[in-house]
């Protein structure tokens, strides 16, 4: 069979794979996104800065009106009963002049939302609704076979196929991966106090447990755990798991009523040491895997999305030529890279029954509550990945003798 041929293939239909081939088929490149249907999916995701400001350009943000929850407030309170403890700390986006620290948003909704936004664009946009089972690749296109027997033809081959990844493995990529002794818990609940914007993370013994408002009376949670309690929990009938939550939460919400289905995820990790190989580049999970703290994974996934559309968009002429891959991998490596250590060195962090290694995690938090510098820098970080270098150089700029501060 003569195979099709576009300039980009997306696989993978998760919310890395819809929103790459949403981004690309706007930005007027012929597309097409093969995805084997995507499993039904409660988990929602905090998007901050970058993703947000990115997703609106594609029209997903508006088209969210009343399903998206800005958070005002971050409270992280040390929850681990242990002899060094850190006092809470509270910060607030209003401390650093922005609105809201993100929005967060019911996975399920985003997903429908940049589904529905698709199909205004399917004269550029074809969908191959079944999974790839061969990807090859020479120099100058990828070639993928579907289940059915399919082949299509791309000069650029994208991989958001998640941590399993069949163009990460035809791209012969090596990968490090690293398991926690830790699961995660996710469920929704409804509250009786209102959570005005607050998402509040408690650091315990075996991980955070973190609610994240939805909007209303609603809020997601994440609840890290060992294995074995975990499943405890997730056995518990709703009403006693309900009370579990009120509990852990010190009732700051009132009572608590938690909505079923309740998932659990094993924690992990993966890295890969590039991002790209021959007419092929991954995003997501399909490149990086860690643990959910901090609201990082699909925030990470979508400046992937929007690095690799601007490097594609740079070389418009040669989509998955090598100078647009040195370009994606260039804009990518450093920010991977960080996000993955500084994310396993928390979590490890939380785990320690090490004394120095407490003391050290109680004074850090202990000074974001009291040096404003710190607190604003980690704040920007939090929301504009690299910003806070830039703004302490800037600041330190700022006070050497005859320099102005600069913003
Ligand atoms: C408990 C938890 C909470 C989280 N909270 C947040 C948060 O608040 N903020 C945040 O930014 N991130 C969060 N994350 C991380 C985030 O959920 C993931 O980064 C994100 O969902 C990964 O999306 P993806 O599209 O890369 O991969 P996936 O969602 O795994 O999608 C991959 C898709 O590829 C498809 N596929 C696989 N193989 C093939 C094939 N051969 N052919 C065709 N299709 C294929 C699969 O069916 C699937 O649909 C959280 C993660 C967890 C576990």
């Amino acid at each position: 069979m003569t195979p099709s041929r576009h300039e980009i293939g997306i696989v993978g239909g998760g919310l890395a794979g819809a929103s790459a081939a949403l981004a690309f088929a706007r930005a007027g490149f012929d597309t097409v996104h093969i995805a084997a249907p995507h499993r039904h999916d409660g988990r929602s995701t905090a998007l901050i800065g970058p993703s947000v400001r990115f997703l609106e350009t594609l029209g997903i943000i508006r088209a969210l009106e009343g399903r998206a929850q800005p958070m005002f407030a971050m409270r992280l309170v040390d929850d681990t009963g242990r002899l060094l403890r850190a006092a809470p700390v509270e910060f607030r986006a209003a401390e650093i002049d922005l609105p809201y620290f993100g929005l967060n948003v019911l996975n399920r909704d985003l997903l429908d939302t940049v589904t529905e936004e698709s199909e205004t664009i399917a004269t550029r946009l074809v969908r191959v609704e079944e999974p790839v089972v061969s990807v090859d690749l020479d120099d100058e296109r990828a070639v993928v076979r579907t289940e059915s027997g399919r082949t299509i033809s791309v000069r650029l081959l994208v991989g958001s196929d998640g941590r399993h990844s069949v163009v990460r493995e035809a791209m012969g990529v090596p990968v490090w991966t690293w398991s926690y002794p830790q699961v995660a818990l996710v469920l929704n609940f409804r509250h009786q106090r209102d959570h005005e914007g607050i998402s509040t993370e408690f650091h315990t013994p075996t991980g955070p447990f973190t609610q994240v408002p939805l909007p209303g009376r609603r809020s997601s949670l994440v609840w890290v755990e060992t294995p074995d309690e975990a499943m405890r929990l997730k056995a518990l009938p709703v009403e006693q798991l309900s009370r579990e939550v009120e509990r852990r939460l010190h009732s700051i919400l009132g009572a608590v009523e938690v909505e079923e289905p309740i998932q659990s995820f094993p924690l992990s990790g993966a890295s890969v040491s590039r991002l790209s190989g021959r007419r092929c580049a991954l995003v997501g999970e399909a490149a990086h895997v860690f643990p959910p703290i901090g609201a990082q994974g699909l925030n990470l996934g979508i400046r992937d999305v929007e690095a690799l559309l601007a490097s594609a968009l740079e070389n418009r002429d040669e989509p998955g030529g090598a100078a647009m891959l040195a370009a994606y991998e260039a804009r990518r490596r450093t920010d991977v890279a960080t996000r993955t250590a500084a994310v396993d060195l928390l979590n490890r962090s939380l785990l320690t029954g090490f004394l120095p290694v407490q003391a050290a995690r109680a004074l850090g938090l202990g000074a974001l509550a009291s040096v404003p510098v710190l607190r604003h820098a980690l704040m920007r970080e939090g929301v504009e990945p690299g910003s806070a270098l830039a703004g302490i150089a800037s600041r330190v700029r700022s006070l050497l003798p005859g320099q102005r501060a600069s913003g």
